[in-house]
């Protein structure tokens, strides 16, 4: 009698965005009961606990205590998943093995990297300094975010600095979001009036990849709430005793209080490479077996822009990555390629957020911010609540 072929192993690490939108992508195949049948699948996290990144820009805003701001899966939602809580440290592509921080070896037959960005504070000289003594903020943890929440709240009047370190970084429009909620509240503190808001960015202008309108709109939303913006800054120092930013450019800027986008490295990666390459087609990397998505990887767009670090583009990732590595396996007979349809919100202040959406791969793109509305700040929480309510749950996702 012939036996039943061996499981075939799909191992995926990182359970944030892209990682989980793997299982969920599995989980709706018309055949997900036969799929399962032919292979084990192990997700990897060092904490198994994600966030979606709206919700940072909230905190400092001082609309959400930064405790409620972690998703964490449960064993029910992750049903039929072996789950590793275990920090990746390294990736052997040739053995088609993982090592984690405890010396345990993972193998897999397909592997789906998913483990995203990491804030990189330390590269930009005297950034972590200026931390250090108090004088610069950042919101791109929930603990920094309650930590920038604390200084605006106390932040009396003079010169707030909002700066992009460098163009690569998540989501955007987190900056000039933040710039707009930042202005909210000392609005509502009353220190709006003696307060001088700026935004420094090395980039041409806000989200170059949305294409050429989208970020003329955004700069007009800046200028109506009083916030004037500087393109093409890149900087290259930070000294905390002067409060002062020096550009690349020989011009220096000063501040009372900087709110800063850190400059992000990988939190994982292949060999020596940086942010990870994959071909659009299957977000396969260039080791076979491997696909890369979400944050961890770096696209360009055929109109010769980044594509942004959004969880948008995690979770197109991830629909194509779950066909990509299945067909690898021989499970599924098609793949499928990366779609460039992309949208974000933008919190505007005043509880209403605008909106852009569009396709990233056109030739320009074509996105336009829409007007700022209550309806679709609504809609951006509903966001979060559908998110949460799938991985927060007893009802299992893989069935
Ligand atoms: C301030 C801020 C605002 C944002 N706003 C928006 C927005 O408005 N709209 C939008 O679309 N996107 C926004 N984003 C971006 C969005 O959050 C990311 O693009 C998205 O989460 C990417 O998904 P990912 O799966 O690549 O990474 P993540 O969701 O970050 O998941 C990575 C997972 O890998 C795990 N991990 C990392 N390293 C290891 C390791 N060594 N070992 C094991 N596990 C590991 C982590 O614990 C995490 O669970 C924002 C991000 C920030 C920071």
């Amino acid at each position: 009698m012939s036996q039943a072929p061996a499981a075939k192993k799909l191992l995926i690490l990182g359970a944030g965005v892209g990682g989980l939108s793997v299982i969920k992508e599995i989980a709706e195949f018309d055949s997900a009961a036969a799929i399962l049948d032919k292979i084990d699948i192990t997700i990897v996290d060092e904490d198994f606990s994600h966030f979606l990144g709206f919700t940072l820009p909230w905190v400092m805003r001082g609309w959400r205590a930064p405790d409620s701001v972690p998703i964490r899966p449960t064993e029910a939602a992750l049903n039929r998943v072996n789950r590793v809580t275990g920090r990746v440290s390294s990736i052997d592509p040739q053995r088609q093995q993982v090592t984690l921080d405890d010396d345990t070896t993972l193998e897999f037959d397909a592997l789906i990297l998913a483990t995203g960005a990491r804030n990189a504070v330390d590269r930009v000289p005297g950034l972590a300094d200026a931390v250090a003594k108090g004088v610069a903020v950042h919101y791109y943890d929930h603990d920094a975010a309650a930590e920038a929440h604390r200084a605006l709240s106390g932040f009396t009047g003079g010169r707030l600095m909002f700066l992009v370190t460098s163009p690569v970084y998540r989501c955007p429009v987190a900056p000039y979001e933040g710039a707009m909620l930042a202005a909210d509240l000392l609005e509502a503190t009353g220190a709006r009036a003696a307060t001088e808001i700026t935004a420094y960015t090395p980039e041409v202008q806000p989200m170059p990849s949305a294409g050429p309108y989208a970020g003329v709109e955004l700069v007009e939303f800046l200028r109506q709430r009083g916030i004037s913006f500087h393109a093409e800054h890149q900087v290259v120092a930070v000294d905390a005793a002067r409060r002062v930013v020096t550009f690349d450019n020989g011009a220096e800027a000063g501040f009372d209080l900087l709110m800063f986008i850190p400059p992000h490295r990988p939190a994982v990666t292949i060999g020596d490479e940086d942010w990870i390459s994959v071909d659009t087609a299957t977000m396969a990397t260039r080791h076979p077996g491997i696909y890369a998505i979400g944050d961890t990887t770096t696209v360009t767009t055929p109109w010769g822009r980044s594509l942004p670090k959004a969880a948008a583009f995690a979770r197109n990732g991830a629909v194509s990555a779950a066909r990509s590595a299945l067909h690898y396996l021989g499970i599924v007979d098609r793949t499928e390629e990366l779609s460039g349809q992309g949208y974000c919100y933008l919190d505007t202040g005043a509880g209403a957020s605008s909106r852009g959406a569009g396709d990233f791969f056109a030739e320009p793109p074509e996105i336009h911010l829409s007007s700022p509305t209550a309806e679709l700040n609504r809609q951006k929480s509903d966001e979060e609540h559908q998110w949460r309510a799938l991985w927060e749950t007893e009802r299992p996702v893989l069935r």
